[in-house]
Order: structure tokens, then sequence, then C-alpha cells
């Protein structure tokens, strides 16, 4: 298991979904549904061609909204309302996460591009919201999606985040590209053995890989928590 070394870091910034609960949780199959029922109901398609439409608006613009925006001029606020009301009823409580992310130093953000409101649903459902210090949906940043470079530019500038001060933990690959070339620690989490090279660190336990990390903060010097 890699361990990040004696770098500083003072804000710790983090994806929501599929980062910090498993993807088996599969609340984007959840997403991916009602994004694709979205798109029949106003765009009126079939299912197959919406779906692949959602795909190709995900692939080509950054989010599916990203492309339904500028292809059809939907309204977001009607889009994201639509897409994130979904069930957490199977989500449990990850204290041990919670704890892991609570010891870090410095500031702990969410970065998503889901919205604020899902951020806050979600990370209740997982006990994890008082581990945070502010959350940034895609509605807080203008609209800006990752991977675009504006969407990182927008939430250092809005956060007061130091690129070179800052960790970036996803589990979307395409997602850590800017963050690598603005200066931050970049940390793939998820079961991809691949390892481009604008990923620092890769792991497929976030909590362990923090718990190593706080360890090996404590042994440089650095003082945790
Ligand atoms: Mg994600």
């Amino acid at each position: 298991m890699a361990v990040m070394g004696a770098h500083k870091i003072d804000n710790w910034i983090f994806d929501l979904d599929n980062t910090l609960y498993p993807a088996e949780a599969a609340l984007f199959d959840q997403i991916d549904a009602r994004m694709t029922s979205y798109i029949m109901d106003k765009l009126g398609l079939a299912f197959d061609h919406a779906n692949t439409l959602r795909a190709h608006y995900w692939q080509l613009h950054g989010t599916t909204l990203a492309g339904l925006m500028i292809e059809h001029a939907i309204d977001p606020d009607d889009f994201l309302h639509h897409v994130h009301d979904i069930c957490l009823a199977h989500m449990t409580p990850d204290q041990r996460l919670a704890r892991a992310i609570d010891q870090l130093p410095g500031r702990k953000i969410i970065h998503t591009n889901g919205s604020r409101c899902h951020a806050e649903r979600v990370l209740d459902a997982c006990g994890l919201r008082d581990a945070f210090d502010a959350i940034y949906g895609v509605d807080d940043l203008a609209l800006h999606p990752k991977p675009k470079s504006k969407a990182f530019e927008l939430l250092c500038a809005r956060a007061d985040i130091a690129p070179t001060s800052a960790a970036m933990i996803e589990d979307t690959e395409r997602n850590l590209y800017h963050p690598y070339f603005m200066g931050m620690q970049t940390i793939l989490v998820g079961d991809n053995l691949d390892q481009p090279p604008h990923v620092m660190y890769v792991t497929n336990d976030l909590t362990q890989f923090l718990t190593n990390t706080l360890q090996q903060m404590g042994q440089d010097g650095q003082t945790p928590g």
C-alpha cells in the first residue's frame, strides 16, 4: 500500500460519488437511470437513444448536464433536482473513514459534479458530514464540471486553495489530470491498477491509505490532527 510522504498538505479535496463510498452501493446506477429518463422525457427520445446520448455527453462535455445545457438549453436546476432524487436507505455510516478524514491536518473539502444538496444527503447517509469543512457542488462553481480546468480554478479561487498545498482524491482518473498539472498531489481510489503519469498514488482502500498517510506524517515530524 502506497503512503504519501512528507509533502505538506493543507487542503484535502475529496470527490464524493464512488470515492467516499464503494461503487457497489450503486447510487450512480440510480442517477444514470434518472438522467436517461429525463432525456427521454425532455427530448422525446426512446430509451436506447437517450441512454447513448447521456454517455456521449458525459464523454464529450465532462458531464451529461453540461452537454444538455450546451446543446439543448436544459434548465440545470430542474435537471439536478430530478436526477439526484435517489434512495439512500441502504447506505450505512462509515465510522472508520469518518475518523480517518477527521484526523487529517488542514481543511477537508468536498468537490463534486453533483449538486450541493446531493452531497449533503450522501454525507449524512454515510455519517461523514461532520468530517468536512466545506462542500462545493457543481452548482456552487457556476456549473463548470470536472474534468474541465475551469472547475478546479474556480474551486481554488473560491475556497482560497494554493494547489501546491492540496491533495485531490478521486475515483475518476480523468478528473486528476488538471489537478496534477496545477501542482496538487493526486490520489486515485478504486480497483484500477493502471497508473498514468498524472496519478501519483493509487489505492483500493481509502481508509487504510489515509491512516497510513497519517502515520507517515507523524514519523516525518508533522503533527496530524
Ligand atoms: Mg466519483
